[in-house]
């Protein structure tokens, strides 16, 4: 018994040498994607639900990994990046691409609003609000176009931190989004308390729409919480034509998902905007 003890611990131990020894080439290669310019950002139309028109696009992070055949999708590296402290350089590198394409957008005549995700890491970083103000001037994209999401996880820790670089943010006209609502454990008292102005409703609600049940009585209370604080709100992963008829039905103003369109790359993204019309 002693000896098979032994032999588990070796080969736990070997099992977390392999964890370690991979987390650390993924650091490494994250590293060098970085240096190498290796991401890039896939654009998702943001719908008015009103007109069924696009009003802006969400930019999404993917990697280019010369070694890999395919495209990494950010749930195989944000974690690690976030861990590490690298999604504080990630996130400044999307944030530069991000408004760049959005002032070349601008400049062919689509004033499309950029929606840019903020790791809570990213948003407390030291030097985060220069970093905004630095890249908007120097991209000429106005802050008016620019909406920041982050997550409910964000607005808990270090409340008095946050509020200041978000009431900063505020100042500088770039708006404010909530992702995936309804899924942190958050108190809602911070809704008030923060210059936030819209709530992403979390796909896991949305889903389950147009059932009656407890995804459709919590997207219709998200609606309503948002309205009632003035603030818009916007559905994320609709993929069915009932899902958003039970959206308009509770006055959601917007939506994105797989039934507008998937991410694309940025030609692919004006092409279907240019179609579709503004
Ligand atoms: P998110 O911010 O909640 O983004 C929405 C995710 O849902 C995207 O996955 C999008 O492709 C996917 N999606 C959109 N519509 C539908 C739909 O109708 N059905 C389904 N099933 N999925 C849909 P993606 O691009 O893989 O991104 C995953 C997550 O990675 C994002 O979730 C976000 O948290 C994070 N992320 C992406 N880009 C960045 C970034 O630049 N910085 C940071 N910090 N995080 C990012
Ligand atoms: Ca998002
Ligand atoms: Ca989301
Ligand atoms: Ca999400």
């Amino acid at each position: 018994a002693k000896s098979e003890g032994k032999n588990r611990l070796a080969f736990y131990s070997e099992n977390l040498t392999k964890a370690a020894k991979l987390r650390l080439a993924l650091d490494r290669s994250i590293r060098r994607a970085l240096e190498n310019r290796e991401f890039v950002l896939h654009y998702q139309p943001q719908m008015s639900l009103h007109d069924d028109r696009p009003t802006g696009v969400e930019a999404l992070v993917r990697w280019k990994d010369p070694t890999r055949a395919s495209l990494v999708y950010p749930d195989e590296f944000i974690g690690e990046a976030e861990r590490t402290g690298l999604v504080v350089a990630l996130g400044t590198q999307v944030l530069e691409m991000a408004c760049q394409q959005g002032r070349a957008w601008l400049d062919e005549g689509l004033p499309l609003h950029m929606a840019v995700n903020v790791s809570a890491r990213q948003l407390r970083s030291p030097n985060f609000i220069q970093v905004v103000a630095d890249t908007l001037e120097r991209t000429g994209f106005p802050a008016g176009l620019l909406e920041i999401e982050i997550t409910e996880s964000t607005l808990i820790g270090d409340t008095e931190k946050t509020l200041a670089v978000l009431m900063m943010l505020r100042d500088l006209g770039v708006s404010l989004a909530v992702d995936d609502f309804g899924t942190g454990y958050s108190s809602l008292s911070y809704l008030q308390r923060f210059p936030l102005t819209k709530l992403k409703i979390d796909r896991s609600f949305v889903n389950q729409l147009p059932d009656v049940g407890a995804g459709c009585a919590i997207s219709e209370a998200v609606v309503k919480l948002s309205h009632s604080l003035g603030m818009t709100v916007q559905a994320e992963g609709v993929e069915t034509v009932r899902q958003l008829e039970a959206l308009r039905a509770m006055q959601c103003e917007f939506y994105q998902g797989y039934y507008a369109s998937r991410p694309m790359p940025p030609d692919a993204l004006r092409a279907w905007v240019l179609e579709r019309g503004l």
